[in-house]
Order: C-alpha cells, then structure tokens, then sequence
C-alpha cells in the first residue's frame, strides 16, 4: 500500500513508522527542514520507557518529489493546517485514494470533503500518546486504540483491508460503522478538559477540586451536547458530562494537549473544539455563549505573553 502521512510530528511520525515496518510504501511530508534531514540521514529514532529504536523511512520537505497517487493519505498536522497541507498535495489524490483523518476536534472532514467525495473520507480517534523530542525523534508516550470509519458510515471490504493492515502493522485498530458519536464523545472531553487546563494552567485532575471549575466544566460540555443532540449525534454515554469528569479523573496526572500549546507559545486547536461547537450550535440553532466565551479567552492566551510561561512550564 502506497501511504503519505501529511506532518510527520508526533503522531505522524508514529504512525507512519508503524505502517513502514509493517512493510507499507510510506513517505512523510513535513515543512520542519532539520526533522526531515535527520529522518533521512539516520532514520526516525522511537523512544519508549526503557529502550528505542530505528525505523527506516522516507521523508520530505517537498510533496512533489512523489509522483504517484496514494492509497492512503493520512492527515497528521495540526487542524489548522489541514487545508493548506491538502492544497499541496493535490497530486497525491485519485479517485481510490483513501483519506483518513485522526486529528482531535471536529472540522477537519469538513475540510477533507472539499478535495475529495464522502466515500474516500474515514475519521476515527487514536488513543495514542506521543510527542517530538528533537529532529528525527519523538517519544511514544502511550498506546491505545485507534477506531475508524467511513464517514458516510458504508464500511467495505476496502475498510476492513485498511484496518486489518494498521492492526498487522501493531496498531490496535477496530473498525466502526457509526464514527461521527465516538469522534464527538472524544470532542466533549476536549470541550470540558482542554481551555480550562490552558487557561487555569494546571493538569486535568485540578478541574474536579473546585466547585467553580467544575461547574464551568457542566456548562461548556452541557452546551456541547445539546448541540449534539440537535444535530442527531448519538453519543456513546448517557451522562456525557459524568463521562468527562472521570476522564479528568483518569487522567489526573496529564498536562491536556491545549495546555501544553499555551506552555510552549504555540497556537492551539481551539477552533476545532469550543469554536467548533460554536459553529455548529449556529447550524442548528444552539445557543452556546460559554464556549463561545472560552474559545475567545483561549485566543486572547495564545496571543498575551503576561509572563514567563517557560518559567511556569518548569515549575509544572
Ligand atoms: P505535531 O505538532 O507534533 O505535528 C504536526 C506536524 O505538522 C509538525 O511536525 C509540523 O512541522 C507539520 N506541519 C505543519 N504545517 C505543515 C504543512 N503545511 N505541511 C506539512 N507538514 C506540516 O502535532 P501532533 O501532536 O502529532 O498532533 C497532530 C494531530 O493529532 C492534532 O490534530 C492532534 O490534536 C492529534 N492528536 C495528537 C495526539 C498526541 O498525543 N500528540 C493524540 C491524539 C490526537
């Protein structure tokens, strides 16, 4: 299977990883010069708790050094590039390629649709953990399931070949007829955990040990569901909100990827959780002024640098 993996970071980089070894054809395209160097001249270095290794794989600055259509294009930059990374890789789509995304939030397949028809279109969630740790090297920081679909909800034996070849290639992948609840019951952990973490800055567990935060917490996810429940999303739990908050809990100890943005000075996804929520309670008819609140307070801290946050980062 011929496969482009759009930003190799963190999970782009694993996963493509994987899908080497397991003896697909893989490129990684990224814009990071020193990364996609060091991917070539001395393979991606893997670290895991105790060990890493080496893995042989192709990468480039460049997308048109590849010439063929792809089999599959999996989409692994940071939402907010979604569409210019497509844009750029134009030349990489046919009519059979397969383009999957596992990006968090929601939005992307809106973007994904605008090159390609619904039936080429699978999303799903990864419950992976990784991050960059320097040019050509990233740390796996846990494993998890990853579970998708056709967002038209048609799975085929196309699907199910996709999904057998990322389990072979040792990613625990299910396939599911009904993605778009699960992407969502993902979508409302993020709506509640991610801007309060960022803006608070404190881990998740810190959300459950105030009445203030968790109160923000029932209201941004109680506006997230009811736009859910307008625009006939059936999500996986019948206490969403109780959901939430046992994932803070489980989660007690993790600094939320929006946080970590705010830490680093990078910009955040917020457009394509609260914002999106926003946006689709506008479709449907929703009010929902909390998160539209929070995602402008989360636009205001991505860019008011009121003090070191290098600093705080270390005090973490
Ligand atoms: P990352 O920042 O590590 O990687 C994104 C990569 O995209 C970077 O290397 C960047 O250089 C590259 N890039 C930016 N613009 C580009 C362009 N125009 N063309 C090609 N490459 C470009 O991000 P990540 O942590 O791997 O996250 C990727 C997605 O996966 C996000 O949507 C995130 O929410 C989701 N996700 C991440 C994790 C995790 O543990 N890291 C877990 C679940 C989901």
């Amino acid at each position: 299977m011929k496969v482009a993996v759009l930003g190799a970071g963190a999970m782009g980089s694993l996963y493509g990883a994987h899908l080497a070894k397991g003896g697909q054809d893989v490129w990684l395209i990224d814009v990071w010069q020193e990364h996609v160097d060091a991917i070539n001249q001395h393979g991606l270095k893997i670290f895991y708790d105790d060990h890493f290794e080496t893995v042989e794989i192709k990468a480039t600055l460049n997308p048109l050094d590849i010439e063929n259509t792809m089999d599959l294009i999996l989409v692994f930059v940071k939402s907010y590039h979604t569409g210019l990374v497509l844009e750029n890789c134009i030349h990489l789509i046919g009519d059979k390629t397969k383009l999957l995304t596992l990006q968090n939030g929601v939005g992307n397949v809106d973007i994904l649709e605008r090159f390609v028809s619904r039936t080429q279109i699978l999303a799903g969630t990864t419950a992976h953990g990784a991050n960059v740790r320097g040019p050509g090297q990233i740390n796996h920081a846990g494993k998890g399931k990853t579970i998708i679909g056709r967002i038209d909800g048609i799975n085929t034996k196309d699907e199910e070949e996709l999904a057998s070849i990322f389990h072979a290639s040792g990613l625990d992948t299910e396939l599911r007829d009904r993605i778009e609840g699960l992407i969502w019951d993902k979508l409302l952990v993020n709506v509640g955990i991610n801007p309060l973490t960022a803006l608070l800055l404190v881990k998740n567990g810190i959300l459950l040990e105030n009445n203030e935060t968790e109160e923000l917490i029932d209201l941004l996810v109680g506006e997230a569901w009811e736009v859910a429940k307008k625009s006939n999303i059936i999500l996986s739990h019948n206490d969403p909100i109780g959901h939430v908050k046992s994932i803070a809990k489980a989660t007690g100890e993790n600094k939320s990827s929006m946080l970590q943005d705010i830490l680093k000075g990078r910009k955040t996804e917020i457009d394509f959780i609260n914002g999106a929520i926003t946006h689709k309670g506008k479709e449907v008819g929703v009010a929902t002024p909390y998160n539209e609140l929070i995602t402008r307070l989360i636009k205001a801290k991505e860019k008011v640098k009121g003090i070191d946050l290098k600093y705080l980062e270390g005090v973490f």
